[in-house]
């Protein structure tokens, strides 16, 4: 596996393989890498010739309140963890070489950025899409795979590869969770162990709602009303949203129409913003 840090090792290598007519496979990750990432590798591993990943913290994704310091880099067990699953190249760009000090042009979208995550995380999805293309440029990949986890970020990033006619496909992954349903996430390993306990009222709001659903209620005002009363048993726990929407454009939905649905929710567990979704 090669750890290439400066683009032209990487445009070399990615010209190489091209011309051999390799199926290039692409994972892009902020790092801190855990099962959830590695399901992603693992089918890039499974569907095409050469795995490449990115290790990039994107500054500019990150609020002014957010937490791009603290953000964990574990880059010697991140490199373990890539090769264990066959990856063939990390890329781990400088935040200089990807944001020079010129850099003028970002990638913005109208209407998906600005609901759910977007309402809170003003110019989250404009950063995300602005690293996601200068990465797909760089890489050059045949499929790249995201986490359904991150259900917004890669419905907009579907959008932007066919508005923008990117020559690539998009794939999503299933989200991946702990034994006990916490979804798996880098931000998991901010919180001491008692508040990671708490954190399974995220998928235990979610899946209340998969039960009523099952039972016949259709009213999302009804849904989201039972899901709060979960969460807000939590004392340290405080929602940012709870989302009933049609799952292909984000609108909310006043009735949930299976096939259709996404219930998508995000809570601070004290200062640490967690996400999690499920479609219905
Ligand atoms: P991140 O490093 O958080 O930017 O995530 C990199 C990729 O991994 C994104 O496509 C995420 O959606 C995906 N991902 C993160 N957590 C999970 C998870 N628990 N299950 C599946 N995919 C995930």
């Amino acid at each position: 596996m090669e750890i290439v840090r400066k683009v032209t090792d990487l445009k070399n290598r990615i010209r190489r393989w091209k011309k051999n007519g390799y199926i290039i496979g692409f994972v892009p990750t902020m790092g801190a890498l855990h099962d959830g990432h590695l399901s992603l590798i693992r089918q890039a591993r499974r569907e095409t010739d050469k795995v490449v990943i990115s290790i990039f913290v994107n500054p500019i994704q990150f609020g002014p309140k957010e937490d791009l310091t603290k953000y964990p880099r574990p880059f010697q067990q991140d490199i373990k963890l890539c090769r264990s699953v066959g990856a063939d190249l990390i890329f781990y760009p400088s935040v200089k070489r990807m944001y020079p000090d010129d850099f003028k042009t970002c990638i913005d979208m109208d209407d998906l950025p600005n609901v759910l995550c977007g309402r809170s995380r003003q110019g989250h999805f404009r950063g995300v899409m602005t690293v996601v293309t200068k990465l797909f440029n760089l890489v050059e990949p045949d499929i790249a795979y995201f986490g359904q986890k991150d259900y917004q970020q890669v419905l907009i990033i579907k959008q932007m590869v066919k508005d923008m006619d990117m020559n690539l496909i998009i794939k999503i992954m299933p989200t991946v969770r702990e034994k006990d349903g916490l979804a798996m996430s880098s931000r998991n390993k901010y919180l001491t162990p008692v508040l990671r306990n708490k954190a399974t009222c995220l998928s235990q709001a979610l899946l209340k709602a998969k039960q009523q659903i099952k039972e016949g209620e259709h009213s999302s005002k009804r849904i989201i009303s039972e899901m709060k009363g979960i969460i807000r048993y939590v004392k340290e726990a405080r929602i940012d949203y709870i989302g009933i929407v049609n799952r292909h454009n984000l609108q909310g939905i006043k009735q949930v129409k299976t096939g259709e649905t996404l219930i998508a929710l995000a809570v601070f567990i004290d200062k640490i913003r967690l996400i999690d979704n499920t479609l219905i």
